[in-house]
């Protein structure tokens, strides 16, 4: 059963047409990744779920409820969580704290600072974000100050910004852009050890070790509409997607 649909959206800037008559269903539980060359889009689809852009016209809905027209917080409050493309984190408090933010700030609609200092006293959500914390490798670390942290392990705190929340679709964007191998396998592994707590993913990826280690389904977005659809062994051999890469220079 589809989660999440998307139809018919449309998107330009000024006169480039970014989103040409996208079409998406995402199934619940599924780990559907969109994969496209540099500039197809992908970005923009994912702004437009999270209500950061508004698409000119189309539907999206979320567990049969309209999304277009919310603001990110509603939407975020739906259960739609995400990963940016540039880590969004705290970069002067502390691991911990920056996982226990998003505890409050889903429940209150907007972050605020007093209402940080009421959870940060609250027993129960830190020991959930020490826990989170350990899943995602960084326990340790969890009294440092962010700023000190490798690229890596700031997407992973904010993997764990994310899963605090207990959202029921994440979406992610490019989460190993400029990661080593090993900071990559340890994300492949994350993200799978994640899967096992039946979130759906939307994951938007260039590394396509990545894709086909964690992906059950594959759309390729080329210059702003979707051209295939399908299993990770579909996509492999489809001339056009072949043609979209090649012709799109990197991927
Ligand atoms: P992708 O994530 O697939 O690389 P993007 O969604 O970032 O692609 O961009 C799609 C196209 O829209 C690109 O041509 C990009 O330059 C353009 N674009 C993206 N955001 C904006 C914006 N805010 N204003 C104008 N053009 C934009
Ligand atoms: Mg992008």
């Amino acid at each position: 059963m589809a989660i999440l649909e998307i139809d018919n959206v449309n998107k330009s800037f000024g006169g480039l047409r970014a989103l040409w008559e996208v079409n998406l269903k995402v199934d619940e539980g599924a780990v559907h990744a969109i994969i496209g060359p540099n500039g197809a889009g992908k970005s923009t689809l994912l702004n437009c779920l999270v209500g950061r852009l508004a698409p000119d016209t189309g539907k999206v809905t979320f567990e049969g409820r309209e999304v277009l027209g919310h603001k990110p917080y509603e939407i975020n409050q739906m259960g739609i969580a995400r990963v940016f493309q540039t880590p969004e984190i705290f970069e002067d408090l502390t691991l911990l704290d920056n996982v226990m933010i998003p505890a409050m700030a889903k429940k209150d609609g907007a972050f605020k600072l007093n209402a940080w200092r009421r959870v940060s006293a609250r027993k129960d959500v830190r020991e959930e974000a020490e826990h989170i914390l350990e899943d995602v490798g960084l326990a340790d670390q969890r009294h440092l100050v962010c700023s000190s942290l490798s690229r890596g392990d700031k997407r992973r705190l904010e993997m764990a910004m994310c899963l605090i929340q207990h959202p029921k679709l994440l979406l992610l964007d490019e989460p190993t852009a400029g990661m080593s191998r090993a900071d990559t396998n340890a994300t492949i592994d994350l993200l799978k050890k994640i899967g096992e707590r039946g979130i759906t993913k939307i994951i938007i990826e260039h590394d396509m070790h990545v894709v086909f280690s964690l992906a059950s389904r594959i759309s390729v977005l080329a210059r702003g509409t979707f051209i295939a659809e399908g299993t990770p062994d579909e996509i492999k051999g489809d001339p056009k997607v072949q043609e979209a890469y090649l012709g799109g220079a990197q991927a």
